[in-house]
């Protein structure tokens, strides 16, 4: 009981309601150590919409817990919102932690985190009796998302449920006071998982699974590694033979692969850290960040300028790099398919050896990628270590409704919205990919179950034939479709709660959209607030040769340019002496002719074209954005000017176009004098930057807009995105650009899910 007695300090009770990620990320001990610290009675439970709380006692020590609530926070709880009303004094004498639950549920999960210093410590302590154990973790750190199948969130919800605890383990995991207290994947060497060396192809066991890992490695070998959201393909970077056979079996020839250190000095001799970037490597996220090369290591990213790093992210990790200091840490999957879970799914040609273990894993997540521009995040995969993230809606926007928005058709995901809050997934790659779309439905039911989610209305593509569309509307719900672009512009404007009603110039530039008009859109100025749009500016139309082989083959788009800028008497550029006269002019006819041709307005296939006729392209390309990435990596590398070229802005009638035929002109006459595709690259970027600014500042002088938004694939290169976001302020604009979400096509359901919103909001 309250010591004081007197009038400030008299006995009250209350009860508060704690809403956010607060299962399963030592919550309520904290709550029942505070409360206990400061002598108050009462108990705190789980309950359907978060974690209730009811304490009385004196009212400074109420005060000092309220206090003490939002200042010390275990470090992965967040909250959302407090409620807090008084109520009558109970006469409570102690205080407890209530372990019933209540309610139906939409309570956050906490993603997966890296291992915490305290269980590192213990993992490298001989005598402790966790000492080089692996699956090592604590109230404050390891897998969550990627082990619960349903909430509530405990034991029997997760893979871990068939792992009887020791009783040393249930002693930790029962005492509040312990850093295990509820830890549901809580572990060790006499009760947990254990790791299991596989050889590939007899699938015949290993003894001493980590130390033979290591030396098969060091070998040379390639090894499948299970993480937490799935497999790595694993080997030594050092060895070419190793890295190229890898390469093969990904069907990857040239496309980067990570790399995983053992620390932040193994990562600083070979890239480059500022201080951004130092701390994004080292969070609790543990997200890959692609940093400027400083030394290169051959064969890793032979056509990049850049070298993506992550540190070990669980206790296998730290244990296997802790000998090997630098791995190859590449996701398991083949060309196009998702990242693997089981050890049956990884086929005896995917590698040498298997490094698995018996803890299930419930939901695939890859790694996260990030580079760093203007010391923010950019994101060009999210998912471990940053889903399931509650997004908080403007008020304006809440609705009754509970949303599900299918996303797009490439690197695709899924977002829900419920009570106030959108969760999207985790990138799920391609849906044109049979394995893929399972992918998409695997995590569709896994929201449903994890969230306690039925949607009353469905969102999709405007596009016919994606089969995130198909799948909406077989649902037989009320379905809405939207256009691509504005789904890009709306996604950022729910991340930085913009409010309802206020308009902004949407800027969303990308490979490909479906227009409204039917053509292939993706460079696009939208004026746009969350109930729609109107198609301000784009980039000109122009023919798009033979539809997808177009977007394979850059130097059919690189035609198209010039055919447009000359007619067909257009210069045979160095360039383009790689590609056949006869297939050349089979390509000129299908545009002559607008056979097999729609039209396109796309920022990603104008950079094809330019990269191509610098020489930089590849005639085919092996992944996307590989000729913009080219063209990018070229420009980085080059002397900084801020020379461009010439553009035409055609404001003779709405939407107004920018026609590029000039600087394609200027382009062709500097390379048949032996300019340096360098120079070209980055002076094509600050056009491009110019021509988004000029086509602002008409926008603020016909319709008022000073809100700039920045979406879509193509503001994934880091140079267009700093100089236009440079120039824009520098010229009084605000400018919003995607920042926990990647401005590609992986936020496409959550623009959709505004727009939901929009139709329902009260
Ligand atoms: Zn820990
Ligand atoms: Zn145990
Ligand atoms: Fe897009």
């Amino acid at each position: 009981m309250p010591r004081a007695e007197d009038k400030n300090n008299c006995l009250k009770a209350y009860r508060l309601l704690v809403r956010g990620t607060v299962q399963g990320v030592g919550f309520r001990p904290f709550i029942y150590r505070l409360a206990t610290r400061l002598e108050l009675k009462g108990y705190v439970k789980n309950v359907g919409q978060g974690v209730e709380i009811y304490l009385e006692g004196g009212s400074k020590c109420l005060q000092r817990f309220l206090q003490a609530l939002k200042d010390d926070l275990p470090p992965l709880a967040r909250m959302e919102s407090l409620d807090w009303q008084e109520a009558e004094p109970e006469g409570r004498d102690k205080f407890i932690i209530d372990r019933t639950t209540s309610g139906k549920s939409f309570v956050f999960i906490s993603p997966d985190i890296a291992t915490c210093p305290e269980c590192l410590k213990e993992i490298e302590t001989p005598g402790e009796r966790r000492y080089r154990y692996p699956f090592t973790n604590c109230t404050n750190c390891g897998p969550r998302y990627t082990i619960v199948s349903k909430l509530p969130y405990d034991r029997k919800s997760t893979t871990m449920a068939h792992f009887k605890m020791c009783p040393d383990c249930r002693h930790e995991y029962e005492n509040p006071l312990d850093r295990r207290y509820h830890a549901q994947p809580v572990a060790c060497p006499q009760c947990g998982p254990q790791l299991i060396l596989l050889e590939a192809r007899s699938r015949k066991p290993e003894n001493k699974p980590l130390d033979s890992a290591i030396k098969l490695v060091k070998e040379g070998k390639i090894l499948a590694v299970k993480g937490l959201g799935g497999f790595h393909l694993i080997c030594d970077p050092f060895n070419l033979q190793a890295v190229q056979r890898l390469r093969k079996i990904k069907q990857r020839k040239v496309k980067p692969l990570a790399l995983m250190a053992r620390d932040i000095k193994a990562v600083s001799e070979h890239g480059f850290l500022r201080q951004a970037e130092r701390n994004w490597l080292t969070s609790t996220r543990r997200p890959i960040v692609l940093l400027k090369k400083k030394k290169d290591i051959p064969g890793i990213a032979p056509e990049a300028d850049t070298l993506g790093f992550m540190l070990p992210y669980t206790p296998l990790h730290h244990l296997l790099l802790k000998e090997l200091r630098l791995i190859v840490a590449t996701s398991s999957n083949r060309k196009d398919a998702p990242i693997i879970k089981d050890e049956a799914e990884i086929g005896s040609d995917l590698c040498d050896f298997i490094l698995t273990h018996n803890r299930e894993i419930a939901m695939r997540a890859d790694d996260s990628v990030m580079s760093i521009v203007r010391s923010k995040p950019l994101f060009s995969r999210r998912a471990r270590g940053f889903v399931p993230f509650p997004q908080k809606v403007p008020d304006s926007l809440k609705s009754k409704a509970r949303i599900l928005a299918v996303g797009g058709e490439l690197k695709n995901t899924i977002s829900i919205y419920k009570d106030g809050y959108v969760i999207t997934s985790q990138f799920l790659g391609d849906l044109d990919d049979y394995e893929n779309f399972g992918y998409f439905l695997e995590t569709i039911r896994h929201f449903k179950s994890l969230f306690d989610f039925k949607p009353d209305l469905v969102i999709s593509d405007l596009h016919p034939d994606f089969r995130s569309s198909s799948y909406a509307r077989s649902l037989g719900l009320p379905h809405y479709l939207l256009q691509h672009h504005f789904a890009h512009v709306l996604a950022p404007m729910i991340e930085h709660q913009i409010p309802g009603g206020d308009r902004v110039l949407g800027i969303s530039f990308d490979g490909y959209g479906y227009g409204d008009d039917g053509q292939a859109w993706g460079g696009e100025f939208l004026l746009s607030d969350y109930t729609g749009y109107k198609r301000y500016a784009h980039l000109d139309y122009l023919p798009l040769p033979g539809g997808d082989a177009a977007v394979r083959e850059p130097w059919r788009m690189a035609l198209s340019f010039l055919f447009k800028a000359f007619g067909r008497k257009y210069p045979r550029l160095k360039s383009l002496q790689l590609i056949p006269a006869g297939k050349q002019e089979a390509v000129i006819e299908l545009i002559e002719k607008r056979m097999n041709t729609s039209l396109t307005s796309s920022a990603g296939r104008l950079f094809d074209a330019v990269s191509f006729l610098a020489g930089l392209a590849p005639e085919k390309i092996e992944f996307e954005a590989q000729a913009p990435a080219r063209l990018e990596a070229a420009a980085s590398f080059a002397a900084p000017t801020a020379r461009t070229y010439s553009y035409l802005f055609l404001t003779d009638k709405l939407p107004y176009r920018l026609d590029f035929s000039p600087a394609i002109r200027e382009i062709t006459e500097e390379l048949a004098r032996g300019q340096a595709p360098g120079l070209i690259a980055i002076k094509f970027h600050n056009t491009l930057a110019r021509a988004i600014v000029e086509v602002s500042l008409l926008a603020r002088q016909e319709a008022g807009i000073d809100k700039i938004i920045l979406a879509g694939g193509v503001f994934l290169n880091r140079i267009l995105l700093e100089k236009a976001e440079y120039l824009l302020n520098k010229n009084g604009f605000k400018v919003w650009r995607p920042i926990y979400y990647s401005p590609g096509d992986e936020s496409l359901s959550l623009g959709q899910i505004a727009y939901g919103l929009s139709l329902t909001a009260k």
